[in-house]
């Protein structure tokens, strides 16, 4: 089939990806690429965070884990490490979306922690992983603004448009959630290790290894501004001094970026027509996006 993509963040591309490995014939038309986008700001990590609905969100999980998993292995200039991860929760619940991977409860690795799920957590680096997943499809991105899905062109059109989607379908279930990190020198933090302390909602706070710096975040708020959010100092200290009484000490801080999450309660993975709708992926981007993807190439029929 003839098909067009539009947006070119990590679900677009995974999508087009998918749907190139099944033999489609894609065209992917996106506003905006690389830095510009939220996919460039994410840390990154496999860990199913702000988002739904939870039933389904273990299977896209799962998969995109295996898949994730299996290109570390396979193709390190993918930019896709495999860490561990650790959830600091505020009691030893099991957390809500324990069905997508092995969960154990262990002490925990920092100060004043009593414990912390563990679970293995594949990280991609999106200035890496982004440019590798653009390299392995036929298609080209053409750059500019959609107005309207159903003027373009193909058999299906597929809407990967994240927080766009607020105006391209007038989805008001469709919420920005703020998002503000620091980019830091490694510092003395072990780098095979992903931390999220999650006990204050207000005050989350982790840290996400990179290759050569680490991410520290973080705030998750409804952002309501009519701009995009800029980089508050309150925040910034707040996620050092967190940093600091758990005794993860992080190095120099390099840059600060900030984002919008695309938080709706269940990601809109559906088919309307011709258009089939894959957005609202909350904080889970990269956690959800290849088994996200394979099911919208399952929607083709
Ligand atoms: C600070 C922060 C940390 C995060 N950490 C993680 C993490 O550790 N793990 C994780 O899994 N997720 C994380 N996320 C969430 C993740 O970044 C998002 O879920 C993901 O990037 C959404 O991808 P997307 O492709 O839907 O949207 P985007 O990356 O926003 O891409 C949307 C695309 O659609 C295009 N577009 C929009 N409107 C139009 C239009 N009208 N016409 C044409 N093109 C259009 C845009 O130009 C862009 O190309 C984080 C987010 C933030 C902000």
């Amino acid at each position: 089939m003839e098909v067009t993509v539009v947006g070119a963040g990590v679900i677009g591309l995974m999508t087009a990806l998918s749907l190139e490995e099944h033999g489609h014939r894609v065209r992917i038309v996106a506003a905006a690429t690389g830095a510009q986008i939220t996919s460039a700001v994410a840390g990154a990590v496999w860990f199913p965070y702000r988002t739904g609905p939870a039933d389904k969100v273990a299977g896209w999980a799962a998969r995109t884990r295996a898949w994730l998993e299996d290109l570390a292995r396979t193709t390190p200039s993918a930019g896709v490490d495999v860490l561990t991860g650790y959830e600091i929760t505020p009691t030893s619940d099991e957390p809500w979306w324990s069905a997508a991977c092995e969960l154990e409860w262990v002490p925990a690795p920092v100060t004043g922690a009593p414990g912390a799920w563990r679970f293995v957590a594949p990280r991609c680096e999106p200035a890496i992983f982004m440019p590798w997943l653009e390299a392995q499809l036929v298609a080209t991105i053409e750059r500019r603004v959609v107005l309207d899905l159903a003027a373009e062109a193909g058999d299906v059109v597929i809407n990967c448009t994240g927080l766009g989607s607020r105006e391209l379908c007038d989805d008001r279930e469709l919420q920005p959630i703020q998002g503000q990190v620091l980019i830091t020198a490694p510092g003395h933090a072990d780098l095979g290790v992903s931390i999220t302390d999650d006990r204050d909602p207000d005050a989350i706070f982790y840290v996400i290894p990179r290759r050569g710096e680490l991410v520290v975040g973080g705030i998750a708020r409804a952002w309501t501004g009519a701009e995009p959010p800029q980089v508050d100092d309150t925040i910034t200290q707040r996620i050092l001094r967190q940093a600091a009484a758990l005794g993860i000490r992080v190095g120099d801080v390099h840059r600060i970026n900030t984002g919008l999450r695309p938080f709706r309660a269940s990601v809109r993975l559906e088919r309307e027509g011709r258009i089939i709708h894959n957005y609202g992926h909350g904080g889970a981007g990269y956690t959800l996006a290849r088994g996200c993807a394979e099911d919208v190439v399952g929607l083709l029929g």
